[in-house]
Formats: C-alpha cells, sequence, structure tokens
C-alpha cells in the first residue's frame, strides 16, 4: 500500500493554501467546505477567492510571498502556485516541522494526496490511483457517479439519526444487520430516497417495533413487497434512467413485455426470477388481469417486483390498470418513467417533433384500437396543419389512418415517416407520403414495432438524421 486512506476532520482546524490562481481556488473550496480555517497566503488572487473573502468564510488571506513562518500552527498545507522553487520550499519546510504537505500536481513533493469524491455526505467515496493513472481514477469516479444514488446520502443521514435508537430496541448485532439489511433494500428507503422522510420515520417506527416483538427480520420482510412499474425505454439500453436501473437491479422478479430489448434484459440482476408478460398484438398472450393479479401476488409474498415495460408506463402501456389492482391491494408501489418510443425514434431518426417551421404541437395518438370498427379519433382536428402526430400500433391499421387523415383534409403529399426498431442497432427508417404509406410499409417489408410519424417536420430527417440512421426507400425493399 503506498498510501493509507484516512479522511480528515477539518472543523476548527488550520489549514494552509500557498497560491491564489484557479488551481488554488479548487483546494480553498473543499476545505472550506469541510470546515478548515483558511489562510492563503498569495500576492494576488482570482475573483473566485475574493467573493469567498466578502462572503464571510472562515478565512484569512495574505496578500504576500510565503514565508517559512506561515506554516505555524497549520495542520496541513496545499501548495499551488506556479513557481516550482516555492512550491519545493513549502513541500522541504513542512516535512521538517511535520505539517502534512500537497504540491499539486507534484507527486514526489506530497506526504499526503487529494483523492477524487464521490460525495453523498454523510456516506463518501474516496479514489486515487496513487497518482499513477489519474484518468482511470477518473474513469472510476464516472462509474461511481452513476452507480450510487443519490438518494443514499438522505438515506444515509436517516440511518444515522436512528442507529442509537436501533440499538437500544434490538440486541444482537446480527438481528440489527439484518434489519439494517432489509431496511436498506426495502420500501422505507426508497421513501427516504423519494424525499419523504416523515412518513418514513412513522413506518420505520412500526417496522423497527414489530421486529423487536418478534425479534425476527425475516417474517418482517415477507410482509414488505413492493411494486416498481418502470419504463424501459425504446430499446437501447443506455436510454434507461438511473432509476430504472437501479430498481432493476435489486428487484427479485422482473416481469417484462415483449416490448423490452434483450440488451435491457442483460441489465437485470442476475439471480433475479424472470417471467415474461408478452403481449404482442394477434399473438395468444397473458391477459392484463392475470398480470395484474400476479403482481399483487408476488408483492403478497414478501418480493420486490420490477414491472419492466417498453417506453413509457404511462403511455400505451396500461400502467394505470395495474396500478389500480396494487392501490386495492395496498402494495407499496413507484412509477418510472421512460423515454417513450415517439421520443426516441424522432431522436434517432433525426425528426424534432416540433419545430418553429413546421409544427406547434406534437399528439400522440393510438392505432389500435380494441375494437377496429371503433376506430373514432377526432379525425378533423388530426388533420390540420402545423401538427406532428405520432401513431403507436399503427402498422397495420396504416391504410386506415391515411384514408381518414386524407378524408378530413390533409394533404396527400403530406410527409410521413415510419421508424422501425428504433433507438436499437437494427433501427430502419422509411421516409415517405401518406398517400403512398401503406404501400411503401407492404414494399418494404417494415414490421412491429414501428412508429408512424406524420406532418412536416419528416422533411427534416434528411439533413438532421446522423450515422445512426438507416433511411431506406421502398427501392431497398426486403425480398
Ligand atoms: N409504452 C410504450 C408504448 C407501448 S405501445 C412507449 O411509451 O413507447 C407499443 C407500440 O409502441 C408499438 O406498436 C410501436 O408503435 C411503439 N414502439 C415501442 N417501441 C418502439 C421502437 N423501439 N421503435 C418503434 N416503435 C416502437
Amino acid at each position: 500500500m503506498d498510501y493509507y486512506p484516512i479522511f480528515l476532520k477539518l472543523v476548527g482546524k488550520h489549514c494552509l493554501v500557498v497560491g491564489g490562481g484557479e488551481v488554488a481556488s479548487r483546494k480553498i473550496a473543499t476545505l472550506i467546505e469541510a470546515g478548515a480555517i483558511v489562510t492563503v497566503v498569495a500576492p494576488s488572487i482570482t475573483a473566485e477567492i475574493v467573493s469567498w473573502l466578502e462572503a464571510g468564510s472562515i478565512f484569512v488571506h495574505r496578500p504576500d510571498e510565503y514565508h517559512v513562518s506561515d506554516l505555524d500552527q497549520q495542520l496541513l498545507v496545499v501548495a499551488a502556485t506556479d513557481s516550482t522553487e516555492v512550491n519545493r520550499q513549502v513541500f522541504e519546510d513542512a516535512e521538517e516541522i511535520g505539517v502534512l504537505a500537497n504540491v499539486v500536481d507534484s507527486p514526489e513533493l506530497c506526504r499526503f494526496i487529494l483523492p477524487s469524491i464521490v460525495d453523498r455526505s454523510p456516506l463518501m467515496f474516496a479514489i486515487s490511483s496513487g497518482g499513477a493513472a489519474p484518468v482511470l481514477a477518473r474513469m472510476a469516479r464516472q462509474k461511481l457517479e452513476t452507480l450510487i444514488p443519490f438518494g443514499w446520502s438522505d438515506l444515509a443521514s436517516f440511518a444515522g439519526s436512528l442507529r442509537s435508537h436501533v440499538k437500544s430496541k434490538l440486541d444482537s448485532v446480527d438481528s440489527r444487520r439484518r434489519f439494517w439489511e432489509s431496511f436498506f433494500e426495502g420500501p422505507i428507503a426508497n421513501q427516504v430516497m423519494n424525499g419523504r422522510s416523515d412518513e418514513a420515520a412513522k413506518s420505520f417506527h412500526s417496522s423497527l417495533d414489530a421486529v423487536a416483538a418478534r425479534q425476527n427480520v425475516l417474517t418482517d420482510s415477507a410482509q414488505s413487497g413492493e411494486v416498481y412499474l418502470v419504463g424501459a425505454g425504446p430499446g437501447d439500453p443506455e436510454l434507461l434512467t438511473l432509476k430504472a436501473l437501479r430498481l432493476m437491479q435489486q428487484s427479485d422478479v422482473v416481469l417484462y413485455d415483449n416490448l423490452v430489448s434483450k440488451d435491457i434484459l442483460s441489465l437485470i440482476r442476475r439471480d433475479a426470477e424472470r417471467i415474461s408478460v408478452a403481449k404482442a398484438k394477434g399473438r395468444h398472450s397473458i391477459a392484463q388481469e392475470e398480470i395484474n393479479g400476479e403482481l399483487v401476488r408476488l408483492a403478497k409474498e414478501g418480493k420486490r417486483v420490477c414491472r419492466l415495460k417498453g417506453g413509457d408506463p404511462f403511455i400505451f402501456g396500461r400502467g394505470g390498470e395495474e396500478l389500480v389492482s396494487l392501490v386495492e391491494a395496498e402494495i407499496p408501489f413507484q412509477v418510472v418513467p421512460g423515454i417513450s418510443a415517439a421520443n426516441g425514434c424522432a431522436a434517432y431518426a433525426g425528426i424534432p417533433l416540433t419545430h418553429r417551421d413546421f409544427a406547434d404541437s406534437v399528439t400522440f395518438v393510438t392505432g389500435h384500437r380494441k375494437n377496429r370498427s371503433y376506430f373514432d379519433l377526432p379525425w378533423e382536428s388530426l388533420s390540420t396543419d402545423r401538427q406532428t402526430l405520432v401513431f403507436y400500433m399503427g402498422l397495420t391499421s396504416a391504410a386506415l389512418i391515411r384514408d381518414k387523415l386524407i378524408g378530413s383534409g390533409m394533404l396527400p403529399t403530406t410527409p410521413v415517416a415510419v421508424v422501425e426498431q428504433g433507438t436499437r442497432i437494427d433501427q430502419r427508417v422509411l421516409v415517405t407520403s401518406l398517400q403512398a404509406l401503406a404501400e411503401e410499409i407492404a414494399a418494404t417489408g417494415l414490421v412491429s414495432p414501428a412508429l408512424i410519424i406524420v406532418g412536416g417536420v419528416v422533411t427534416l430527417t434528411e439533413s438532421l438524421s446522423w450515422f445512426g440512421t438507416n433511411l431506406i426507400s421502398s427501392k431497398d425493399a426486403v425480398a
């Protein structure tokens, strides 16, 4: 081990910074944050440092060259001047009298080094490569930033405020450990992370009392299942939200639609049970009522159930219906929005959904109704100018959509795009006219999932599509 990692309590301690430039100012900022009494020695200082002085932060500026007596009473010193001689002098003086020294960007002149940090105070992660590979350390930090939820900050404070209380209620180390484990992964912790600490505190106390009465965490966790209704986005796994990923990885069982891509399924926790509830149109599928019942049953077994849906759960996702059953069964749940197919497909096909030259509004429309003869959308208003229409599940009704729109006055030459497998590696985009829509779909062999986008904005795809966009025409028709 080249360096011994410690966390220093600097509140009320004197720390010296030699130098007043940009680099020095970053060091001063963290020292102030840690509560140190900072002295800055430098002939001149940046405007930012001046503003901290004016704001009354606890520090002193001595507008002069460094002198060895500046080290008196200091716990540590950071040298960040642009003179190598001064920096070296600071280090040597500090070594001599036993003050911890750090010279910025000179590992050989450092008694201590400053790690990269991921701050979820009171939880703090410090990362260092000991100067060997700072870029790699930075990449490690980025990974941690995405992996560790911001809510863990509140969670750690919440747990900290109740720690001694839990200790007084549960005798054995083992039962406390199990209690905390089940708490950190359960619904009350989610409440805390969602900013509802007051409610969470009430549930926490009653759960703790119940556990204390039995001194048995396992029985308690059997009552605390919950359901996460999670939007998985249109296909590209990088379009998942951080929250979706976290909940997917903490679930015991995942029920997923056929729209959820394989790449996304591979991010589910390895040992979680996976249940496909594919509801592909026209194929045999599990009835919605069965899915609702299954969610309730699994949660009642105490499981953390992830209901993973393509796109956004509240956009043509029947998310609302599933929630009703959960509410009736009094099962805690959370809903995580996802990037809907319209947003994903539009972005990856270079079609802005609104645009000052073409469209003032965008409407998401279903192209599929339980009963086709009941296709009674407000066609008149859908056919007016300066708007974008996005049809979900519209592929098989393309001819009907064409007839209804043209019949209500939309120009047959109105540009239309069909985006198949949007945001995925094999995305294809067909650009055609309303008149030719149905024939072109047949000629190119486009299949579900596909989205139909109608309106002037479609003309922009030629200029705004990027390397991932595979523009096709009926000449490329699949045989
Ligand atoms: N809740 C989903 C929509 C479910 S309805 C969402 O918010 O995106 C299913 C329809 O969504 C499909 O028939 C298709 O029209 C559209 N769709 C979903 N994913 C798609 C994708 N990757 N590319 C194109 N269309 C998609």
